[in-house]
């Protein structure tokens, strides 16, 4: 498995048992939250800071 450098995806922080909210890169449903409680899911998250820290 690659590491996840940037979220703690097991903190409890980062997933919302409560509701599912429309993931803000690809707009299905997500339980998952960012670090900025944004819902997204992990792999639109990995692939997003994959995009935009590769220069
Ligand atoms: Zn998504």
């Amino acid at each position: 498995m690659p590491p996840a450098p940037l979220f703690d995806w097991h903190d409890s922080r980062h997933y919302d048992r409560t509701a599912d909210k429309p993931c803000v890169l690809c707009g299905r449903p997500t339980p998952l939250r960012s670090d900025n409680g944004k819902p997204v899911h992990k792999v639109c998250a990995e692939q997003w800071t994959h995009t935009h820290t590769t220069t």
